[in-house]
């Protein structure tokens, strides 16, 4: 669908609908920063996105990131927004800026001892409760926010997680409202280790709905680089 068009067409409308969600809800488009999800994509259209003037790009695998950081490296910024096993944190950690999929204890460990300086993260909540999700149970985010204070190379930027897979946008703001309330919380605790600013929720469906929400990142695949499988 997408495929028909440049990255730089995508991006202008996806650009407009940011300002119009913006300014009914009075917020600043600068507030929200575009993640491209390049995970459906070739390197060639990955590049074409950042050609197109897209700074941050998302990859869901280590091989997919890898590729594409091959070629682009020094030109994007790059977030890791899959699930990640652990053996795998060594391969992508030297090239990540960002990783939206802390979910657990034994990560966190290796992305400490894997890393020699500060990684922002995301812990990623479960808000849904759905089983198919990854993270956490939203029971079990503060007590894993204090647990991290042991694991001083990680630094929680903010939360992450999917909406339900549903047409009932009253159930996906619902979601998106909730990780919010659980931000709020852990911003407050004035954790040195733990600034949690921002809110990384809304994909290609939903991205209106998250940023009427707060989100502060929004990661963008099939409607705005496309879907080539
Ligand atoms: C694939 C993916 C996206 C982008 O999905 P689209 O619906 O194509 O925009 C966003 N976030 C995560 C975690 C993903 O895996």
């Amino acid at each position: 669908m997408s495929m028909l068009h440049s990255v730089e067409t995508n991006l202008e409308e996806l650009q407009k609908n940011i300002r119009e969600v913006c300014e009914n809800i009075d917020r600043s488009p600068a507030e929200i920063k575009i993640i491209a999800v390049t995970k459906y994509v070739s390197n060639d259209r990955a590049e074409e996105a950042v050609l197109s003037g897209v700074k941050h790009l998302g990859e869901n695998r280590d091989d997919g990131l890898l590729k594409k950081w091959e070629l682009l490296s020094d030109k994007a910024i790059w977030h890791f927004i899959g699930t990640l096993q652990t053996k795998k944190v060594k391969k992508i950690i030297d090239k990540v800026d960002y990783i939206h999929s802390l979910d657990r204890e034994s990560l966190a460990e290796e992305i400490h001892k894997r890393s020699d300086k500060p990684v922002k993260c995301f812990i990623q909540v479960n808000i849904s409760g759905e089983d198919s999700k990854h993270g956490l149970s939203k029971e079990k985010v503060m007590g894993f926010v204090y647990m991290l204070e042991n694991h001083s190379r990680i630094q929680v930027v903010g939360l992450m997680t999917m909406a339900p897979h549903t047409e009932d946008e009253t159930v996906i703001r619902q979601c998106f409202r909730e990780l919010k309330s659980l931000q709020v919380q852990i911003q407050h605790l004035n954790l040195p280790y733990a600034p949690c600013k921002e809110l990384s929720m809304g994909m290609s469906n939903d991205y209106r709905i998250a940023i009427e929400e707060g989100a502060t990142f929004i990661r963008i695949g099939s409607a705005l680089v496309g879907n080539e499988q």
